[in-house]
């Protein structure tokens, strides 16, 4: 979700005349966009900042900023912490962060012409304010060579309290983009060339629910998966990230009659022990998570699901942590990503007594882990001597040399291949080497 913020804010600074700089020496204006979800993450944004600001020794005028959740909870308190600091711009003001900078870095350099005492003095902006309709804001992309797969933010906010997070701080009430503003961002991704979008929400199937009606039993959500659906051109459709509530038979449904639809859902199950669910403030039981799961695979019998796991909440007994244990064996995860918990200040999980040591949540979390990555190598080796339906999405990361692509249940596979002309194409191919991470196989066109 950040990394599209950060697109659109990108996008409004290109309009506005300037450059993307792929060296942060190089730029006048540096932005950080801060997540808050751990506490790690703030330290970095905060050192990162830190580091930056000697870039204004060789340029006085460079204008420093930050954005997202760790602006918009700590707010001026910044400025204190990073005296360089200019613009503080909250999770709602994304939109203005292109007029504040541009405002700050045209009076600077005009002033540096006119008078040769440059002073900074009284050039900042801090702006965290909530604003009606701000998610409507996020609905533009910067145009990239050959790019295959978009993400496309349907909704802002949360209105759920989970006791660990800061994201309804952060974040703000959910609010949703109209349904035809968000087909018309598809349509011009599609006709750019894109083939896959990834629809982003908070609580994304709960998209709409307190602005838009139910028709014919079927949410909002489910409305706008169907409009997708409908769009020439587009290959595949994926939505990041659900919750187990308002995770009602139409959406399970979908998984049957929405081909485009991809075979894979990440859904956050974070215990498996209801005692802890409890404490976390997230509203369901662990038999309820396992029947969306299992209803889901009876109608896309292929569906890979992924999950998040906190290990390590307060209170979590060995009792609570093998109920995660059973449930992630149960529903044979295709992969996962585990977290130790780590208090987030503001969030009642902080203020809870039941603390557990590191050695504790660190051994829980080797021992989750190992169980991962076997299911996960065992998933992808059944794959091996398949044939699986790639959409290629250009050179491999980590080898120039090849190819890669995703098949439908998101598996990374490396293949040889023409980049130029297969890049962006949905072709099959034959599957022969696996490990946890990726397939490796060759391409069945050449
Ligand atoms: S559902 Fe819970 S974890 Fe997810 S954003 Fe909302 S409060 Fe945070």
């Amino acid at each position: 979700m950040n990394e599209r913020d950060s697109e659109q804010v990108a996008r409004m600074f290109v309009e506005g005349g300037y450059t993307v700089t792929a060296d942060e020496r190089d730029a006048d204006a540096i932005l950080v966009n801060t997540c808050s979800v751990r506490d790690q993450a703030e330290q970095k944004a905060l050192g990162k900042m830190g580091i930056m600001g000697k870039y204004r020794d060789k340029k006085p005028h460079i204008v420093y900023g930050y954005m997202g959740c760790m602006a918009q909870s700590r707010g001026k308190e910044l400025f204190k912490n990073v005296p360089h600091l200019d613009v503080v711009v909250g999770t709602q003001k994304y939109h203005r962060a292109f007029q504040y900078v541009d405002d700050i870095l045209t009076k600077r350099l005009e002033k540096r012409m006119d008078e040769p005492a440059f002073s900074l003095a009284g050039q900042s902006v801090c702006d965290i304010a909530e604003e009606k309709d701000s998610q409507n804001t996020i609905r533009d992309h910067i145009a990239k060579d050959n790019q295959v797969s978009a993400f496309v933010s349907i909704m802002q906010g949360c209105n759920m309290r989970c006791s660990f997070c800061i994201v309804p701080d952060t974040r703000g009430a959910e609010r949703g983009r109209p349904i035809d503003d968000i087909i018309a961002e598809c349509k011009e991704l599609v006709a750019k060339g894109v083939k896959e979008v990834n629809l982003l929400g908070q609580i994304v199937n709960l998209y709409g629910r307190t602005e838009f009606p139910k028709v014919d039993g079927k949410s909002p959500f489910v409305q706008l998966l169907e409009a997708v659906h409908e769009i020439e051109g587009l290959e595949r459709i994926r939505f990041v990230s659900p919750h187990p509530i308002g995770f009602r038979s139409d959406l399970v449904n979908t998984f049957s009659y929405l081909p485009k639809l991809c075979s894979h859902i990440h859904f956050p199950m974070q215990s498996g022990s209801d005692a802890i669910l409890k404490k976390m403030r997230r509203p369901y039981k662990n038999a309820k998570f396992i029947e969306i799961c299992e209803n889901m695979k009876a109608a896309r019998p292929d569906l890979a699901i992924t999950t998040d796991i906190i290990v390590g909440f307060p209170g979590e007994t060995e009792e609570d942590f093998q109920d995660t244990v059973r449930t992630v064996r149960r529903l044979d995860f295709d992969n996962a990503f585990i977290f130790r918990y780590s208090k987030r200040k503001n969030t009642p999980a902080a203020e809870m007594e039941d603390q557990l040591p590191e050695s504790v949540k660190e051994e829980r979390n080797q021992i989750l882990l190992k169980i991962i990555d076997e299911l996960a190598v065992a998933k992808n080796a059944k794959l091996v001597g398949t044939r699986q339906q790639v959409l290629c999405t250009g050179l491999s990361k980590t080898n120039s040399e090849k190819l890669m692509g995703r098949t439908s249940q998101n598996k990374i596979v490396i293949f040889d291949g023409d980049a130029e002309r297969m890049t962006g194409q949905v072709f099959d191919v034959d599957i022969e080497d696996a490990t946890g991470f990726s397939l490796y196989g060759t391409a069945a066109i050449k």
